[in-house]
């Protein structure tokens, strides 16, 4: 007997590096009229690398100190975040303590208890300042962070807390040490202006904040590249569809403007919670459309249930978007995931 269409495009699409779960997913890849992208580990490598330690004045801590107790804390995580700060820090050959108490939250950060202090690592969150629940989760960007320095222990003043802020949105590691900080004519230049964006070309990395028992003590900046297929990829999908993707992203607004820039997308959607990205694809299929959504991380995972076709990236991806998608790119090439709704059309086009 001549295999059915289907089963032969899944056939065909194994070949191609693309696990397709069944007979109703293949189909489904063809049905789909919206892509909705994840930006890291989707359309960027997902390995990032660290660019910048800056730990606070006043946290005690120097760079190596603030590092090893961010990587305690990640250690346990398989976030693409987390485990480039445990490979830092190895890097450094830092001696990385043991952690208890691990819990992740997905699309915010984690927390561990690391020498009987509570350390947390992940975003920084507008409001909630004083909220114990709200603690870990230390979202919003710059001008909140700015907002909570304003009651951390340590901060003598204004200028010193903008500029600490300052050098956590630095991709380039050239500035003086905190402890010189208040001779460095750059920094008395922060003082004058509410929010300053000191460097020129403002950094595309991911700020997180690190606090130990909710204190702040320091920031990282992680900076993640390209795949070098995600513009030729977008373009193939902006194509197959007829519309622009989209892009949700769970990364701040100038990572997620930066690699929009370079893939061509003009509809994006940064500093998205992991319910936001799934409510994203909700109102966009309650407005009629039929998404794929392309996603690799835990945080994806309902995005991932939630659309017509769920695609998960599979080199870097966690097991629960693994499970989760309809289908899997295993080869981890993005040329794949336009040439598998291609692939499904024309099976359609036999099957109807
Ligand atoms: P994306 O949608 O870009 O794939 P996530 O939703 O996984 O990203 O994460 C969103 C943001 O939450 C990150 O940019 C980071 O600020 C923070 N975050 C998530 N997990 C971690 C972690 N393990 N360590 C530090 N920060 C984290
Ligand atoms: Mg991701």
């Amino acid at each position: 007997a001549t295999m059915p269409p289907l089963l032969s495009a899944i056939a065909t699409a194994g070949r191609h590096g693309v696990l397709v779960k069944s007979a109703v997913a293949m189909e489904r890849l063809g049905e789909i009229d919206t892509a909705a992208l994840d930006k890291t580990g989707t359309l960027t490598e997902g390995t990032p690398e660290v660019t910048d330690v800056s730990p606070l004045p006043g946290s005690g801590l120097d760079a190596d100190a603030l590092l090893a107790l961010a990587a305690a804390a990640e250690h346990p995580s398989e976030h693409p975040l987390a485990r480039a700060v445990v490979g830092a820090a190895r890097a450094r050959g830092l001696r990385i303590a043991p952690a208890t108490g691990f819990a992740a939250t997905p699309g915010r950060g984690v927390s561990a208890v690391v020498g009987g202090c509570v350390v947390e690592v992940g975003r920084v969150e507008a409001g909630g300042a004083g909220d114990a629940a709200d603690r870990m989760h230390l979202v919003g960007g710059v001008r909140d962070l700015d907002d909570r320095m304003h009651g951390a222990d340590g901060m003598q003043d204004a200028a010193d807390r903008r500029s600490v802020v300052a050098h956590g949105m630095q991709d380039v590691v050239d500035r003086p040490s905190p402890a010189d900080g208040r001779r460095n004519p750059a920094r008395s230049d922060l003082g004058s202006h509410p929010h300053p964006h000191p460097h020129p070309h403002p950094s595309a990395g991911t700020t997180v904040l690190v606090t130990r028992d909710s204190t702040p003590v320091g920031t990282l900046t992680l900076t993640d590249r390209l795949r070098p297929a995600a513009p030729a990829a977008t373009a193939a999908l902006a194509a197959l569809t007829g519309t622009t993707p989209v892009l949700l992203t769970g990364d701040n607004a100038h990572a997620a403007a930066r690699v929009a820039e370079a893939t061509g997308i003009t509809d994006v959607r940064a500093e998205l919670f992991p319910e936001d990205k799934v409510n994203a694809v909700r109102d966009l299929q309650l407005a009629g459309r039929k998404v794929l959504f392309v996603g690799d991380g835990v945080n994806d995972a309902p995005a991932l249930a939630a659309a017509h076709s769920g695609l998960a990236m599979g080199r870097a991806g966690s097991d629960l978007a693994l499970e989760t998608a309809d289908a899997v790119v295993v080869r981890d090439d993005l040329t794949a995931v336009p040439a598998v709704v291609r692939l499904s059309r024309t099976a359609r086009r036999l099957v109807l």
